[in-house]
């Protein structure tokens, strides 16, 4: 009932029609009145049929309605409020989910198809928007402390997007793409035992399957590099009085930390740093095994305190006793880790500034923005649909939707 009112009175006023000819908005020539065309549009009353006026430019040989580019209408079938919803399913679960939740929720016949469709535009135009929209945090907003994280996790691929890259599978081929993710967040409430805990709805997210590599001969930086910067420009990260970064111990997070933020304290990420030795122990025990269980509690617990040089000796201990070269290289590359990253592990240290050096938010955050909605059973991806689905769930997630559809709007009617 509703629809059809709208409808009955959007047909009503035939406004739009604005003489015999109107400039065409792709060469700027003639465009000449063609009649009222109808179309059936899904908006968030349901399904409604409208007759425009409708203009067509003999040049481009294409057509186009002034009340669809008013009403935000302008090539698609869904209204602006559809989209929004369609954005808001689809960052949150697949496509097919999505399509039930618009019928069961809303009564919208949408298709799965077309949720992905739309959601993928729409992924794009924020992710556009992202790279416009940098406004600087205020002076009054910023945190004596703010923390940027960096973190890497695999998605998994559409076959012919990975064809002819290197991997880790057995082959040497490539099955995922790397997201790269950036985080932003201050920690300076406490718990009970006065160590510092993330402020809730503090973090915010940035992240897209791109390069963090900047080759010698380049300008600019990479675009995740690019992607940091801003978001550090946003959050403030670069204004801070105490500026962190948290990592686990890949070198491009290092470097990226180095060259861009070179006056923040480096901290791997103790939860990064407890998993890695965990993976040792699995490595040279087997999984599961409490000796192996033991093993690495004992080295978590000096890990905390500090102890470097204690897990050194228990890794030497188990080099001179072992062996298998498997064992042995593993036990190597764990020593060569600690050593790259002995200044990032000063955790009594840290602590005693009140510094947060692990709140698994890194991790968190690859598992939050990116794991549970792009790496779920048989979804395969292609890097201009992850990286507008990234994109869309980053938005949200950040609380940054709301405004994106402000500056929408905004742009509709401006145009
Ligand atoms: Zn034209």
């Amino acid at each position: 009932m509703a629809a059809r009112c709208l409808a009955e009175h959007l047909n009503a006023d035939t406004s739009d029609d604005a003489g015999p000819w109107l400039p065409c908005p792709q060469c700027g020539g003639p465009a000449r009145y063609a009649g009222r065309h109808a179309k059936t549009f899904t908006t968030a009353l349901g399904r409604l049929t409208l007759r425009r006026a409708y203009y067509h430019c003999a040049a481009c040989a294409q057509g186009f309605c002034p009340r669809d580019r008013a009403l935000g209408l302008a090539d698609t079938a869904l209204s602006p409020a559809v989209t929004r919803m369609v954005g808001t399913v689809a960052a949150l679960g697949s496509f097919a989910e999505g399509s039930e939740l618009l019928g069961t929720l809303a009564g919208l016949p949408v298709e799965a198809k077309q949720v992905e469709r739309t959601a993928e535009a729409l992924g794009r135009e924020i992710a556009a928007d992202e790279q416009q929209q940098v406004v600087p945090a205020a002076a009054a907003e910023l945190t004596p402390t703010l923390y940027l994280g960096l973190d890497g996790t695999g998605v998994p691929m559409r076959k012919a997007e990975v064809a002819g890259r290197p991997g880790k599978q057995a082959d040497g081929s490539a099955k995922t793409r790397e997201v790269k993710l950036c985080t932003v967040w201050s920690a300076e409430a406490r718990d009970a035992e006065g160590l510092p805990v993330r402020d809730a709805g503090s973090v915010s997210y940035s992240a897209a399957i791109e390069s963090a590599a900047t080759r010698d001969t380049e300008a600019t930086g990479s675009a995740f590099a690019q992607r940091v910067e801003r978001e550090a420009c946003r959050r403030g990260f670069d204004r801070a009085r105490r500026r962190a970064v948290l990592g686990d111990g890949a070198p491009w997070i290092w470097n990226l930390a180095g060259e861009y933020f070179p006056a923040a304290i480096q901290i791997v990420d103790r939860f990064h740093a407890k998993e890695h030795l965990s993976g040792v122990a699995k490595v040279l025990y087997g999984a599961p095994s409490d000796l192996g269980d033991a093993w690495a509690k004992a080295r978590h617990a000096e890990l905390d305190a500090g102890q470097l040089s204690q897990i050194v000796a228990a890794l030497v201990n188990q080099y001179r006793s072992r062996r298998d070269p498997t064992k042995r290289e593993e036990v190597r590359k764990c020593i060569g880790y600690l050593w790259t990253n002995r200044r990032r592990m000063r955790y009594p240290a840290f602590r005693a500034h009140g510094l947060c050096t692990s709140t698994a938010v890194v991790e968190a955050g690859c598992k939050v923005a990116i794991g549970t909605r792009l790496k779920r059973a048989g979804m395969h991806w292609s890097v201009r649909g992850a990286n507008a689905i990234i994109a869309l769930r980053c938005c949200k997630l950040s609380g940054r939707f709301e405004d994106f559809w402000e500056r929408r709007a905004q742009r509709c009617v401006d145009s």
